[in-house]
């Protein structure tokens, strides 16, 4: 029972932005709802919504994950200076994986695409 609460508050944390936020961030805006919360518990809970397919993990290598209640398939912008990930409304290339198919032989189910660069704040400021 505890744990379904705990993981619907974690969950409408994620749909409420669009920030693709780390766990520790979740971690803090959960404990205004449930503060006796431990960080364990959200990790694993992210862990089983990431298996069960509710929300995606952002995997860069190295960086600290960051985790996105948007399923469908979508590409990202990361900001090189403030580390702000982005999402970035261009159709998914279909094209991409049949080229990829093609060319190995292999059974593509989908692509990451990840832009990296300035954001819109960091050039003005
Ligand atoms: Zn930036
Ligand atoms: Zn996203």
């Amino acid at each position: 029972m505890r744990r379904t609460k705990q993981k619907e508050a974690i969950l409408e944390v994620l749909r409420g932005t669009t920030s693709h936020p780390t766990a520790d961030w979740v971690y803090n805006e959960v404990r205004k709802d449930i503060p006796n919360i431990s960080l364990g518990t959200v990790y694993r809970n992210l862990r089983l919504l990431c298996q069960s397919g509710e929300i995606l993990e952002l995997d860069p290598c190295g960086a600290l994950s960051r985790f996105d209640a948007r399923r469908d398939n979508h590409y990202h912008f990361r900001c090189e200076k403030c580390d702000r990930v982005f999402d970035v409304d261009l159709p998914v290339d279909g094209e991409i994986d049949r080229r990829a198919a093609q060319k190995t032989g292999f059974e593509v189910s989908s692509h990451w695409l990840e832009f990296r660069g300035v954001c819109r704040n960091c050039q003005e400021s």
